[in-house]
């Protein structure tokens, strides 16, 4: 049976000659694979682009495997930003997403997010790669292991400012509470443009303009997000677009 779906078109891969494989997030089934058989022989106005939002219509597989493309008409364009960072950070944003294996009830929710970041990004002209973390901040909630910018992982408090990450105790560590730690490889100490960043990342798209990145910063909160999935998640979580997205910033 054909199925009618809201879907946002994550990457697509060649499968043979003429045709792709395509992978979806779809509001109404989460992410799916998608054969397209000889779309790679059709005109250049039916390619797909990826990061863009269509009305797909598949036919649903029997069992487990892959879905069968019918059709697919653009909704929403996302493919096209200020720049090819900010182009990088969509992209990047929809790799976290292939990664996530999402409860049927969640769905919604993280479609909805997914699509305000990439309409958010479109407007971001610099210094994307903050928007990205605060994306991957509100992802990593949705997916279960709670905000690992929200209480210190010594003193429970809520956290005013993020001083450190501290691997054995997967999580981070408050202003206060650090200068109890005695400094060894399970900690973490983040610069102070980093404690600032995790600082203001609910509210950092007001503060885009002001904030001067380096690879360093950038490497740091990359490597404390990446540590407090791995603690919680148990699984590793690596993103190519992360080291794409870290070229752009001066070593
Ligand atoms: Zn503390």
């Amino acid at each position: 049976m054909k199925t009618k779906l809201q879907a946002i078109l994550i990457k697509q891969s060649q499968y043979s000659e003429s045709s792709l494989i395509l992978q979806f997030f779809s509001l109404q089934q989460g992410t799916i694979s998608v054969i397209a058989k000889g779309i790679r022989k059709k005109s250049e106005k039916q390619q797909l682009l990826p990061l863009c939002e269509y009305e797909l219509l598949a036919y649903e597989p029997k069992e487990q495997g892959l879905w069968l493309f019918s059709e697919a008409n653009i909704t929403r364009n996302f493919s096209v930003y200020p720049g090819s960072a900010t182009w990088a950070a969509a992209e990047t944003g929809l790799e976290l997403i292939s990664h996530l294996i999402i409860p049927q009830e969640d769905i919604a929710t993280i479609y909805n997010l997914t699509i305000t970041y990439l309409e958010y990004l479109k407007k971001v002209k610099n210094n994307a790669i903050l928007i990205f973390w605060r994306f991957l901040n509100r992802i990593t909630i949705l997916s279960g292991i709670g905000n690992p910018l929200s209480n210190c992982c010594i003193c429970n408090n809520v956290i005013s400012l993020p001083a450190a990450y501290l691997k054995s105790k997967g999580g981070f560590v408050c202003e206060n509470c650090l200068p109890e730690i005695y400094p060894n490889d399970a900690l973490l100490i983040l610069s102070p443009p980093a404690r600032k960043i995790l600082l203001l990342l609910p509210e950092i798209g007001n503060h885009l303009e002001e904030i001067t990145l380096n690879r360093s910063i950038v490497n740091e909160i990359n490597t404390a997000f990446a540590l407090y999935w791995q603690a919680h998640h148990k699984q590793t979580l690596h993103l190519k677009g992360l080291s794409v997205l870290a070229q752009f910033y001066n070593a």
